[in-house]
């Protein structure tokens, strides 16, 4: 059933002979993987797995001999490199079969089952590190070469209809088989084997409720043969869609963007803490046309109670979402929040119940109990996730149930995973040990900070200090461009993080970059408002901007700049905490709040006035600000003094003026780094440590006083100067 390329209308063909032409074989399954993956109407995120058995020389009998190669545990189609494909020797994978008929107790879910997965290790050809997932048997107990096995929209319409089997028959007429729901494992893998015996025709099957497997011997075959399947899905589901009747057709409108945000902003930072109780979240606001038509709808309510059916989606998505019966069009916007904590605490209450209705002696631990998906009429879905590429995977699963939903509706009935067969995914005890795994969460995992000067400077390393510890980092700068800059340079050292959703500023990865003017209020405020639209909420504030102004040659600073000094230094931090303090309070989570002040904040001298006096008022505030914001918020002080290094207070005219003030030989020739060296040697010549101050010694100080380290610190002026007597605080 091969179709000519420009036969696909609900796939994208993308097989190029001439770039597969010049690949090695495991070259070209990382190509065709990589292509599948790319079309999310094909797999999903992390979804699905490819493999071919490749002839290769046995590196210790120098004999040529079968290996399959699969995706492995982990990874994604889309983004796959080869470093993500498992390697088996064929013949010592088919021989795993005998230990697992050995086992007394054998079949889906039995012990023997789960410890299969290890054995797989035993049959790595080439020192491999790469482990095995639990879906290898699906690959190496099918007799042909190549296998593409997905989580297609259309297929899974079809696996998640009510009338399944049916439906793959009408469909494929016979080309494609069908396996009823079985949770993956080495079963699977024989179930499908036997299937495939008893009737040597079949090209594919319909796995009931998960989705799509189909092999061929030819590499290009298999792909295409996986798009050809898929087409027909699509078609037959194009030609049922139920058009204006689709989820019963509408029963709310959708809000315009200015009034959906308007009222985002308010909302998102509530509901953040609302779902933060236990952990805090990341959220990803995904608003499209697709999922304001199911939000809106007659439907919703019942279809989400349904929850999600394909089991890679319902991992992230959990059993269902929380929907709210909010009318966009009569209920007040006030309504919202009490139908939100009425609905969470009645979501939460059915989760204890499928717990404890599903649970095994050997279950683990019950997780939190709070949805990771809430759909609300007329504003759209708002996901939830640990980090920002969990919450973005989480909408992307979701607004691919939607499609399912839709599809799955139009040609049949929507059926979700039976709760019991849910509950043995989600704590499944080989994804407990998974988790188990994984390295420990970072200081500032779950944390979405806002460095205000991220753009040079102690800002900007801050900024990459924290990002280290795992925060979410939003550079916010005078300069843009600046601020995009840093946050260039953090998205490439961390990446940009899986998932494809998030509307607007939401599709956002771990760090984005806003300007802001830190003497105007409504700046601020659109700066803050955006970090809410981008990640649901704000913890952290460290604010390092300030500015120095050198009087003229005979000491004198104009008026409108003693203002500019005063508004940037002492009255910028207030109204960025003021505009801040709303978020908090809403939120309801403890967090902190830094401002950079300085030495000279404490040090009387000739010629800076303004800007000692502005930073001895900045002192001051930080103390107002710690009773003002406690209990949530813990206000301290950063006092650096003499950074030379990287400092945009420090230009090359005023590092000359300072050492021409101080008599210090140079030359015009020299570099400003070279010069600045020399006046940072100075000035740690004057310290009690004798050390020049870095840039890296301040933003550690400002990312350990924003840490729970100095959780039971408030209201101080920590310097890190060096020592300079004069400044000790008394
Ligand atoms: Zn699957």
């Amino acid at each position: 059933m091969t179709m000519k390329i420009q036969e696909f209308e609900h796939v994208n063909y993308l097989w190029d002979d001439h770039v597969a032409s010049q690949l090695d074989a495991v070259e070209r399954l990382r190509y065709r993987s990589n292509i599948l993956g790319a079309d999310q109407r094909i797999t999903n995120t992390g979804g699905g797995n490819t493999s071919s058995k490749i002839k290769m020389t046995d590196p210790l009998s120098g004999e040529e001999v079968d290996v399959l190669w699969v995706k492995g545990s982990g990874g994604d189609l889309r983004t796959s490199t080869r470093a993500n494909f498992a390697s088996l020797y064929m013949d010592k994978f088919l021989s795993l079969e005998s230990i697992y008929n050995k086992a007394e107790v054998k079949g889906v879910k039995t012990e023997i089952e789960d410890s299969m997965v290890d054995m797989y290790r035993h049959t790595t050809f080439g020192l491999n590190p790469a482990a095995s997932s639990i879906d290898t048997p699906l690959h190496g107990l099918i007799p042909f070469r190549h296998v593409d096995h997905t989580h297609p929209i259309s297929a899974i319409a079809i696996a998640a209809s009510k009338d399944q089997e049916q439906l793959t028959q009408k469909v494929f007429g016979g080309e494609v088989g069908w396996v009823p729901w079985q949770r993956p494992g080495f079963d699977l893998g024989l179930v499908i084997r036997d299937a495939l015996k008893k009737n040597p025709k079949l090209k594919g099957l319909i796995m009931g409720q998960h989705g799509l497997i189909n092999w061929a011997d030819d590499d290009k075959a298999c792909y295409e043969l996986t798009l050809s399947l898929i087409e027909s899905a699509a078609l037959y589901i194009k030609q049922h869609d139920k058009g204006k009747k689709t989820f019963g057709g509408q029963k709310y409108k959708s809000l315009n963007e200015e009034e959906r945000n308007k009222l985002l902003v308010q909302l998102l930072p509530k509901l953040r803490g609302m779902v933060s109780q236990k952990n805090r979240f990341i959220g990803t606001v995904h608003v499209t046309d697709k999922v304001l038509q199911f939000v809106n709808s007659v439907d919703a309510e019942r279809l989400a109670e349904i929850g999600t059916s394909c089991p890679d989606h319902f991992l992230r998505t959990k059993i269902k979402p929380l929907y709210v019966d909010w009318n966009p069009q009569k209920d007040s916007a006030e309504s919202l929040p009490e139908k939100l904590e009425a609905g969470l605490a009645e979501y939460r209450s059915d989760y204890a119940s499928y717990y404890e209705a599903c649970k095994h002696p050997n279950s683990p631990a019950r997780r939190d109990p709070n949805p990771t998906v809430i759909l609300i009429p007329g504003l759209g879905l708002i996901a939830w996730g640990k980090n920002k590429s969990e919450s973005r995977v989480t909408a992307e699963f979701y607004s691919l149930a939607i499609e399912v939903m839709r599809s799955s509706e139009a040609i049949s009935e929507y059926q979700g995973l039976p709760r019991q067969e849910a509950f043995d995914i989600e704590y499944w005890l080989l994804e407990e040990a998974k988790l188990k795994r994984m390295p420990p969460e970072k200081e500032f995992a779950r944390n979405v900070v806002v460095v205000i000067g991220a753009g040079s400077g102690i800002g900007k390393a801050t900024a990459h200090r924290i990002a280290k510890e795992g925060a979410h980092v939003v550079c916010a700068d005078l300069s843009e461009d600046a601020a995009q800059a840093t946050a260039k340079e953090l998205v490439e050292m961390y990446g940009v993080g899986i998932g494809v959703a998030g509307t607007g500023i939401s599709g956002c990865g771990s760090a984005i970059a806003l300007a802001v003017d830190i003497t105007k209020r409504e700046g601020i405020r659109a700066m803050l408002e955006n970090v809410v639209l981008a990640y649901g909420g704000v913890d952290n504030i460290i604010i390092t901007v300030g500015i120095f102004v050198p009087p003229d040659k005979q000491g004198y600073i104009p008026d409108d700049k003693w203002a500019l000094t005063y508004a940037v230094n002492a009255t910028g931090p207030f109204f960025v905490a003021d505009e801040a303090k709303k978020i908090w309070q809403a939120q309801g989570l403890k967090t902190s709040l830094i401002i950079a002040t300085s030495a000279n904040a404490a040090v009387a001298k000739q010629g800076s006035f303004a800007y000692d006096t502005s930073k001895a008022a900045a002192n001051h505030l930080v103390r107002e600000l710690a009773i003002e914001l406690s209990p949530l918020v813990r206000v301290n002080g950063l006092a650096p003094a003499t950074v030379v290094e990287g400092s945009s207070m420090f230009p090359r005219d005023r590092v000359i003026s300072s050492l021409t003030k101080y008599n210090i030989s140079f030359d015009e020739s020299e570099s400003t780094e070279s010069l600045r060296d020399k006046l940072a040697e100075f000035y740690a010549q004057r310290t009690l440590t004798k050390s020049p101050v870095t840039l890296a010694d301040q933003a550690e100080m400002a990312y350990l006083l924003s840490s729970s380290k100095f959780s039971k610190t408030t209201g101080q002026i920590i310097t890190v100067d060096g020592g300079l007597h004069e400044a000790f605080l008394r």
